[in-house]
């Protein structure tokens, strides 16, 4: 029996090790009680009161990844100046960011986010409290617990743990450290945006802990009209890598917890901080709560006619706030194993073959060739595994399928499926100051 399990250690490798096992649904619920205990966390309160306000949400926030994390992350606080329809006074603005750098590809990127900042029915109001102990404590909670349980592993690429701060008051912080990942020429692989993601009753009862969902754009922001253009005459607007992307994590749900993947950018006329990625051009998706609670979000703490308002601690669910890290943690870690998604190109017109092409990426040491029916939702079947950078698909017509690769690295971590299709690639935007 001992034999077995060492044998079957050295087939798998990493995987075996679990650091999502490691998640605490109480350290979870410890973080989000101190949040609160800071009355409000909006944007534009107190810069500087030890006790009260974002000032000193930053200053907890560093503490927590220094406590769980030591040397073993760089804590950067990327910040700007803001102002705007919910910013009537120039506010400082600051993002804090730990981050775990990969032993071999170090400019390989993956971001896990929430924000720091909460809200009341008033956006302009940053005098009373506001709990935002779901949105986002939630988020907020969520990664530095997945800081906590994966900071001393090694990872061939980099993680990214970041608390970002002005969403309320328009995505400011989610922009910044966008510009941030540029100006630092990071390939941004992920970013996986958690805001919302600790209750599982809604406002009207319904009860869901068994799902989460993830939201993805379809057709790319970054898009110009000639990819609109190659988009309608050949398909790819469902294969943004973003959408790519939300079905790689589908894959790693549990009986416990399933993906239930919506396939639009974000819930009607809402946002989140996904969306400055997706604008820049770097692969993102947002979890969300299967079931939201209208009456707890952006909403003062009252009772009106006996109807309780408020975005307060005892409406989560702290077990199903730990199944969603969890998912998070296996991600991340998949992820920053995992090589970049090649860049594929396909060819096959008026043939009875298929070509496939794609630029090798590092840390790959073979390719797995996808394919799924046109209008099937998710990648049907893996028709080979190569070595090489190119292949032949003799008797398969192009036309009846869409094709995507994926990367593999010698420890078997394969990245998401790049698809072959217009817009489809991994196309990591330009350093900052290129055009
Ligand atoms: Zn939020």
């Amino acid at each position: 029996m001992r034999i077995a399990v060492f044998a079957l250690a050295l087939i798998a490798g990493p995987a075996l090790a679990a650091p999502a096992d490691d998640v605490s649904a109480a350290r979870l619920k410890a973080r989000v009680e101190q949040l609160v205990a800071l009355g409000t966390r909006h944007t534009l309160s107190a810069q500087d009161d030890p006790k009260r306000g974002i000032g000193a949400a930053r200053v907890w926030a560093e503490a927590d990844f220094r406590a769980s994390c030591g040397d073993a992350v760089q804590i950067v606080k990327p910040e700007t100046v803001i102002s705007g329809p919910r910013v009537p006074q120039p506010t400082r603005l600051v993002d804090v960011v730990a981050i775990q750098r990969g032993t071999a590809r170090p400019d390989e990127v993956v971001i896990v986010e929430g924000h720091l900042d909460s809200r009341r029915s008033d956006p302009l109001d940053a005098a009373g409290d506001s709990p935002g102990a779901n949105d986002d404590g939630s988020g907020t909670s969520l990664v530095l617990e997945a800081a906590h349980v994966l900071c001393h592993s090694h990872f061939a690429g980099t993680i990214v743990y970041a608390v970002v701060s002005g969403e309320e008051q328009g995505l400011y912080g989610g922009k910044l450290l966008a510009d941030y990942a540029r100006a630092q020429h990071w390939t941004v692989k992920a970013v996986f945006n958690n805001d919302i993601v600790g209750n599982s009753r809604g406002s009207d009862g319904l009860v869901d802990d068994a799902h989460i969902r993830v939201f993805s754009e379809g057709p790319r922001a970054d898009a110009d009209a000639k990819l609109a253009h190659a988009q309608r005459l050949y398909g790819g607007e469902n294969d943004s890598p973003s959408r790519n992307l939300s079905r790689f994590v589908a894959g790693l749900g549990d009986p416990g917890l399933a993906v239930r993947q919506v396939w639009r950018a974000d819930r009607m006329g809402r946002g989140g901080d996904h969306l400055p990625f997706e604008e820049a051009g770097y692969p993102a998706v947002r979890f969300t709560v299967a079931v939201e609670n209208y009456d707890a979000q952006h909403q003062d703490v009252r009772t009106v006619d006996g109807h309780v308002y408020g975005d307060t601690i005892d409406r989560m669910d702290f077990p199903y706030l730990a199944k969603v890290t969890r998912l998070n943690v296996r991600a991340l870690a998949a992820l920053a194993s995992a090589p970049i998604a090649p860049t594929a190109e396909v060819k096959g017109a008026v043939q009875t073959f298929t070509t496939l092409a794609w630029k090798p990426v590092p840390g790959a040491v073979s390719y797995a060739v996808w394919r799924r029916r046109t209008d099937a939702s998710g990648w049907e079947e893996k028709v080979l595994v190569t070595s090489a950078t190119t292949a032949r698909l003799d008797g398969v017509r192009a036309d009846d399928w869409f094709f995507g690769v994926s990367a593999i690295a010698g420890d078997g971590s394969a990245s998401p499926i790049a698809s072959a299709l217009p817009g489809g690639g991994f196309t990591p935007p330009l350093p900052a100051g290129q055009p």
